[in-house]
């Protein structure tokens, strides 16, 4: 009997259409950012972490399936060790539009050059504070200078919309906004606000007391900047805004306080190779026994891929009364 056909595109339940991965390529980070991580983090044993290979074999089977732009994240992904190797595999496979990377900047001094040749379409890179000392507070051990390094150097390679990222947080940064959109309009790139999300335990602080609202970063903007909504929408919780006579773009990710997941295009890929259907909550199959298994091939893996798209919730309940939240950190989650 011969096999069913594969289906060339990823489609769940209630009809949306999977075209993007967010592939974790390691759960370890040179930084303990106090809102992603506690500082005496517990990191996978080897063993249980996908492989490169692995990782790229995933890929690879989701772009057959589809999938048109994958992000790498962690972790931080240039901790892990060879990465390149992957990034420059990922940066060939022909079925796909768009390699992006988010990462903390830490190294981009060393590599925004072979990452440009690798093929890497656009870079987000996390940066909370400008204060050296906050800098610091925030990330817990992340030097600022290496990560104005590492920004100088991305912007020297020409990178397409380059993105910083920020998390504000009441008592720790929340008299920085407009000094982080300043920033980002000095050298023409754009700038994202990402609310606080509940994923996991915040050793130091009631996440209830420092998430601050996108309403509320936004207003503080406004104070300055006059700020134009963006008529391309991005599938996602990210919404964009022009900065009227500036090239910069201010981007708000407000999963805390809009629910977007109607338009929801991603699915994400953790380090372990769990299939994950959405960020707010537990549904996810388990890649990596597929991957082990020596009797299976790359033709049951990605029938797993579309089976799963049955268990996509409809959305998340962040803060909602009586939903179980995740216990999963942001690091393991790939952020
Ligand atoms: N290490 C890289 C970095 O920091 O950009 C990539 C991984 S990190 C988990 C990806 C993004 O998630 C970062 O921009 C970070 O600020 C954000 N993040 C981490 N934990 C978060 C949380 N609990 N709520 C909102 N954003 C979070
Ligand atoms: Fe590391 Fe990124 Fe998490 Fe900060 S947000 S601890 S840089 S993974």
């Amino acid at each position: 009997m011969s096999e069913p056909v594969m289906p060339k595109e990823l489609v769940d339940k209630f009809g949306r259409h999977v075209d993007y991965i967010r592939l974790s390529v390691t759960d370890r980070c040179d930084f303990r950012c106090v809102y992603c991580m506690t500082e005496d983090m517990t990191f996978l044993p080897r063993q249980q972490i996908l492989s490169l290979e692995e990782l790229y074999r995933v890929a690879r089977a989701f772009t057959e399936l589809g999938v048109r732009k994958i992000r790498l994240t962690g972790g931080e992904p240039m901790v892990r060790s060879n990465v390149m190797w992957l990034i420059e595999k990922l940066g060939r496979l022909p079925d796909l539009d768009e390699l992006l990377l988010t990462t903390n900047g830490a190294q981009l001094d060393r590599y925004a050059g072979p990452l440009k040749a690798a093929g890497v379409n656009r870079i987000n890179i996390s940066i909370d504070s400008l204060n050296p000392d906050r800098f610091t507070r925030i990330s817990r051990v992340g030097k600022l200078e290496k990560v104005m390094e590492g920004i100088d150097a991305a912007i020297a390679q020409g990178f397409e919309r380059l993105r910083l990222n920020s998390v504000i947080m009441k008592g720790y940064n929340e008299d920085e906004v407009l000094a982080l959109v300043d920033f980002a309009v000095d050298r023409g790139i754009d700038i994202a606000f990402i609310e606080e999300m509940p994923l996991g335990e915040a050793t130091e602080h009631d996440r209830k007391e420092t998430t601050c609202s996108n309403a509320w970063v936004r207003s503080e903007i406004a104070r300055k900047y006059q700020l134009l909504d963006s008529a391309t929408r991005t599938a996602g919780p990210s919404r964009y805004t022009q900065i009227v006579g500036k090239p910069s773009r201010v981007g708000f990710i407000s999963p805390v306080t809009h629910n977007f997941c109607a338009d929801c295009n991603r699915v994400r890929i953790t380090v372990e190779g769990r299939l994950l259907l959405c960020l707010g909550n537990e549904h996810s199959i388990d890649l990596r026994n597929i991957l082990r298994d020596e009797s299976l091939t790359d033709w049951d893996l990605q029938k797993a891929i579309v089976g799963s798209m049955d268990l996509k919730p409809e959305r998340h309940y962040f803060y909602e009364k009586d939903h179980i939240q995740p216990v999963r950190l942001m690091n393991m989650t790939g952020g």
